[in-house]
């Protein structure tokens, strides 16, 4: 409710309204009440507001990947114009979804990009203690979808933002918030390219993803399929005149396990001495298919992805798994010319090569105190900043085992540290004195 709502106007007539306003105006002791009234609104707009606060707030947008954000980014808008800050929301082509970002201090080169997702995978199915979409405090946790990935990440950023705006920042902070990363990391390539198009160019990118605020400078691509296996439906008895979907899928999942028994078997070197596991792996995680034992199966679908090392190519690993493809959708089309196999890309996110003495990563150690090398298997947004040409690392609260699923949470304790780190990156890139 704004302080003209707040006005006694209801309960008098315009005449009467006239005559209160000249007095309000005459008699400035009350004016300087009505004016301080004013302020104070002002001021609850812009409050400063702790990380959990915000974290409470932002658990209650149910930002499942499969439906809007909108009203998440709205807020955030919200929040950074209370602070004076400006932002643009690039929507989807739906119109449903949609990344934000924003500048904070000078507009100039060489700033720091912080970036998180704002979806969050589904809860069905899963079995939660308290309220999924209800922050819950528990022994010194804070419970709920998204507070580990990434949301908590996201409030340490913003509770900091009256720290920003009123720092003597010589190079700008930007913040970047993205849509569909739990779906391939659609939503962050079109939020850059906005962001290139119309800020200065940040020389580092931190990504908030959980790693218990250590730093991560490595991760492995993923390249994700849909894999369509048309068959020719026959009596089991008579196979040989068929073609089984099921059967053909088979075919190609055993070519992933192939790959992944050659790739645990192998001798790791140069960045494969990161990762665990140190090769790149193929998986179907879902398959469905067939209608009776008895019937050579007319469809079946699987979803088929790789995860790949920074030395890996995209590019030569779809070709080898299309060749593969082919020779199968040859093998079917040769019993019945209606059966065949086609592989539909679903998503295809970079991996995140490590940098020597990039600048994320001198920024990151120095405000953490963490000289490792950490290398990750799970893709983040880092491998896509990386892409277009930014420093990167991946350095945020929380801890990646209790990211997707049942009863998900970040500790007080690391929201604590997110909001720490958050705090000397601005002071270091603020005037001293
Ligand atoms: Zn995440």
């Amino acid at each position: 409710m704004g302080f003209c709502d707040a006005r006694p106007r209801r309960f008098l007539s315009v005449e009467a309204v006239a005559v209160f306003e000249m007095w309000l105006l005459q008699n400035s002791a009350i004016w300087q009440i009505a004016g301080s009234s004013i302020f104070v609104f002002g001021a609850s707009m812009a409050e400063s507001l702790s990380p959990r606060a915000i974290l409470d707030r932002l658990i209650g947008f149910r930002t499942v990947s499969r439906d809007s954000n909108l009203e998440l980014i709205e807020w955030v808008k919200g929040y950074l114009e209370g602070h004076g800050v400006s932002s643009r929301i690039i929507l989807d082509s739906t119109g449903r979804k949609a990344g934000i970002f924003a500048q904070i201090g000078p507009s100039e080169p060489g700033g720091v990009v912080l970036s998180a997702h704002t979806d969050v995978v589904p809860v069905d199915g899963q079995e939660w203690a308290s309220d999924p979409w209800k922050l819950t405090e528990r022994e010194g946790r804070l419970y709920g979808r998204g507070s580990c990935d990434m949301k908590g990440f996201i409030s340490v950023v913003l509770a900091n933002l009256p720290l920003m705006a009123g720092s003597n920042l010589q190079r700008p902070i930007q913040i970047a918030l993205t849509r569909d990363e739990e779906i391939g990391c659609l939503g962050a390539p079109p939020l850059i390219e906005a962001m290139q198009d119309e800020l200065p160019p940040a020389a580092s990118v931190i990504v908030g993803e959980p790693t218990m605020m250590s730093v991560v400078n490595g991760h492995k691509g993923t390249l994700g399929y849909r894999v369509r296996c048309r068959g020719h439906e026959v009596h089991s008895s008579i196979l040989h005149t068929g073609v089984s979907a099921v059967m053909t899928a088979a075919r190609i999942i055993e070519w992933g396990n192939r790959l992944n028994e050659k790739g645990l078997a192998s001798k790791a070197c140069g960045f494969a001495e990161l990762f665990d596991p140190p090769c790149t792996t193929a998986h179907a995680g879902m398959i469905k298919g067939g209608t009776a034992m008895n019937i050579t199966a007319r469809d079946c679908e699987f979803s088929f992805d790789f995860r790949f090392l920074p030395g890996d190519s995209a590019v030569s690993l779809d070709a080898e798994f299309r060749e593969f493809i082919a020779e199968q959708d040859a093998g079917c089309k040769r019993i019945h010319g209606g059966a065949g196999v086609g592989a539909e890309e679903i998503f295809r996110v970079p991996p995140m090569a490590p940098e020597s003495d990039g600048a994320a990563d001198v920024i990151a150690r120095a405000l953490t105190g963490d000289n490792g090398s950490h290398a990750v298997s799970y893709a983040t947004e880092a491998g896509q900043f990386q892409e277009a040409g930014y420093s990167v690392v991946v350095c945020g609260p929380g801890d990646i085992k209790q990211a997707h699923g049942a009863d998900e949470y970040i500790s007080l304790e690391q929201l604590e540290a997110g909001s720490r780190f958050v705090r000397r990156l601005v002071e270091s890139m603020s005037e001293q004195g």
